[in-house]
């Protein structure tokens, strides 16, 4: 292919207090930066698509980006940056695009000729030698490629990013763009979208699964799980779309309603006659946010004081991670003095620090559907959950297990001790009028 001169499109004169070239370029290293890279990636795009050729997009971040400057200091670091500008130009050519997008992040683009990438990243990951000591470099790179006449820079950038993330959680080098990929990617963009009309609870609805008295084999309350309804993917599992909402942040919109909705659904049964104790499970984003106008305990407290409610037979649950963020915990602790119950949720599951118990205001224990799977096989599982019943009893808490799938998983619970049980053995969730109907018959 020719040459590709990035033709420049600014402007001769700006109109704007900045210096035009600067727009376009990083100051530091001379290269692109992220704006200048997309217009002209997208010409260069244009111009490749025309001649029916493909184009590839590297995505590359340094690792340790900031330990490094730590140890060269903040001078020498601009020696690490231009000696990177230097060895991309000379292992990927005039014939490429390059960027400095900010601190420690790169991008290349250039016409797809199976270059050997692993090799290429080892010579940009040379030691760095100054005064005598060598730095070592280490890259994370992803790579997007574009066939498609349609894709645009933006789409590319987005693809190669992921594709570097999804490396980096594998612990790789390297990550590739592959078409399921730019299916999840549209879909999760669909579903972020989607959220943003979800805020005022457009598509939400709530359903509640029993929590069962595992002696008494009466249903003592119930857990509020929520649904959603995307207008075009249809139904979206919580698993899916809350970690989305969490990272959009209309997880605290979204969170905020259901407290709302929640205690109001305790309200209409306790009028027809069913007082029913409401576990809510809430997110860590909502927890760390707080205002004098909006935080989960000013909301419980305001709708319970509106609607009569009682604070214990309310309880929130937390996930175990959470006990280790003394930010989040002060709010816990708040939250469980003004009377409502903290439930720690899918204990177990992951690093249970056991310290972290001695000083957690929690009122439950949850024990994770992991342990549940395989208690009936595995006598050292079993063993485990004679241990979390008999230290939940000395610290004066009360054990849920759940995902009870089965009655030999349910005996071995029972035997072992644990208060209460909640799974597909007893109920799956259920709508608010079969919740109703239930209590009536127990
Ligand atoms: P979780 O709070 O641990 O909820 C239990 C999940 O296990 C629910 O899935 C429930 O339907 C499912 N489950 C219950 N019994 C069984 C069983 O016997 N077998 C199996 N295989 N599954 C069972 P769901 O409703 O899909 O929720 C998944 C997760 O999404 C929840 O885990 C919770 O972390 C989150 N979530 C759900 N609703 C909310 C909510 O209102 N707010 C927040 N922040 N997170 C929610
Ligand atoms: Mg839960
Ligand atoms: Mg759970």
């Amino acid at each position: 292919m020719e040459h590709l001169p990035p033709t420049e499109t600014e402007p001769a004169e700006c109109a704007c207090a900045y210096n035009a070239p600067q727009l376009l370029h990083d100051p530091l290293t001379g290269l692109y930066n992220k704006n200048g890279f997309v217009t002209h990636g997208n010409l260069m795009l244009q111009q490749l698509a025309a001649q029916g050729r493909s184009t590839v997009l590297i995505y590359m971040e340094l690792n340790d980006y900031d330990g490094l400057i730590c140890r060269l200091g903040y001078d020498a670091s601009l020696v690490l940056l231009t000696t990177m500008r230097d060895r991309m130009q000379e292992v990927f050519g005039t014939q490429a695009l390059l960027a400095r997008f900010d601190s420690e992040r790169f991008a290349i683009l250039l016409p797809d000729g199976h270059i050997g990438i692993e090799g290429t990243i080892h010579a940009l990951e040379a030691p760095l030698r100054i005064d005598l000591t060598n730095y070592h470099l280490s890259l994370s790179c992803g790579v997007a490629t574009s066939t498609d006449p349609t894709d645009n820079m933006d789409m590319l950038i987005m693809a190669a990013r992921s594709a570097k993330q999804d490396a980096q959680r594998a612990q790789r080098q390297v990550g590739w763009y592959a078409d399921d990929m730019r299916r999840r990617l549209a879909r999760q963009r669909a579903i972020e979208d989607g959220l943003w009309f979800a805020r005022d609870g457009s598509g939400l609805s709530l359903v509640y699964q029993p929590k069962i008295d595992i002696r008494a084999g009466k249903v003592m309350g119930v857990e509020a799980l929520l649904r959603w309804r995307h207008p075009e993917l249809g139904a979206v599992s919580p698993a899916e779309f809350i970690p989305l909402a969490e990272r959009t942040r209309t997880i605290l919109p979204i969170g905020e309603w259901l407290l709302r909705t929640t205690l109001n659904q305790k309200y209409i049964w306790r009028r027809d006659g069913q007082d029913i104790r409401m576990s809510i499970n809430v997110s860590p984003l909502q927890l760390e946010t707080v205002t004098d106008e909006a935080s989960v305990l000013e909301t419980m407290t305001r709708e319970c004081r509106r609607l009569d409610l009682r604070h214990e037979d309310l309880e929130i649950e937390i996930t175990e991670g959470l006990l280790s963020n003394a930010e989040v915990m002060g709010q816990v602790r708040q939250i469980a003095r003004a009377g409502f119950g903290i439930a720690v949720d899918d204990f177990g599951r992951e690093h249970s620090a056991l310290s972290l118990l001695v000083n957690c205001p929690a009122t439950t224990l949850k024990i994770d559907k992991s342990f549940v799977d395989n208690v009936v096989e595995n006598e050292r599982q079993l063993a485990v959950v004679h241990f979390i019943v008999d230290l939940a009893r000395r610290l004066g808490m009360e054990t849920v297990v759940e995902g009870i799938e089965h009655l030999n998983q349910l005996v071995a619970l029972a035997d072992a001790g644990c208060d209460y049980g909640q799974g597909y053995f007893y109920y799956r969730p259920l709508n608010p009028d079969q919740i109703l109907e239930l209590r009536h018959r127990h």
